[in-house]
């Protein structure tokens, strides 16, 4: 059993989030993909930020066409702060013959080493990697290959014509009042507007 674990704010998920997911599924021939929302301390929450479970509830419905993806809540329900060295060792805890693989952008890739105890994580997964701008593919090599010599890492860059797009964009978006169309699945286009997220126009000094 081969499991994607994709990992993030979420804040919101986007078209990108979903065409990486699906080239991942396929170019890895992976069994199934649990996405992971980070948890946020409710005191994080700011005017611009999603709580908990609204992002939660944007996920589902975005993954909702896919059978091969599932959400977790485990980092949420996990006291304390989102640890993704912890939440392999969980996962790998919970069945030690799955293959877990950890699916990244090549902007997470970049500084995959500074995150708590990156020895863990690229013990306990395989880095799926996918090509975003503005990293070249030279420049994603070059990290792969110091991850891989300094940590023993297996990291494998899989094939993804790059998706022009980002949770800051969707939020300046709706702060604009420009449409979403493209940028995110219509249902979540909806809830968006419906539970009137990111529309407050003041900066976020609580980051
Ligand atoms: P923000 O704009 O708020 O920083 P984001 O769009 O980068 O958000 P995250 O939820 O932080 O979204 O991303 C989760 C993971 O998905 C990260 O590993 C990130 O690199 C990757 N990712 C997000 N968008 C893309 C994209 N368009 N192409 C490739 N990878 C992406």
């Amino acid at each position: 059993m081969r499991l994607g674990v994709f990992g993030g704010s979420f804040d919101p998920v986007h078209c990108g989030h979903l065409a990486m997911a699906c080239a991942a599924l396929r170019e890895l021939e992976l069994d199934g993909i649990l996405w992971m929302p980070a948890g946020r301390p409710p005191h994080k929450i700011g005017k611009q930020q999603a709580s908990n479970e609204d992002r939660l509830a944007m996920l589902a419905l975005a993954i909702d066409p896919e059978p091969a993806f599932s959400l977790s809540r485990l980092e949420f329900d996990r006291a304390g702060l989102s640890y993704t060295a912890l939440t392999l060792t969980q996962l790998k805890e919970e069945d030690p013959e799955r293959e877990l693989y950890f699916l990244v952008g090549a902007d997470s890739l970049d500084y995959l080493d500074k995150w708590y105890h990156p020895e863990i994580i690229f013990e306990k997964a395989v880095i799926a990697v996918a090509a975003r701008r503005p990293f070249s593919e030279e420049q994603m090599e070059e990290k792969a290959d110091d991850l891989r010599l300094r940590f023993g890492a297996d990291i494998r860059i899989f094939p993804f014509d790059p998706v022009d797009v980002s949770s800051t964009q969707i939020r300046e978006a709706v702060q604009a009042g420009e449409p979403l169309t493209g940028l995110v699945p219509d249902a979540v286009e909806l809830y968006i507007r419906i539970h009137g997220l990111y529309r407050d126009t003041e900066t976020d000094d609580e980051e």
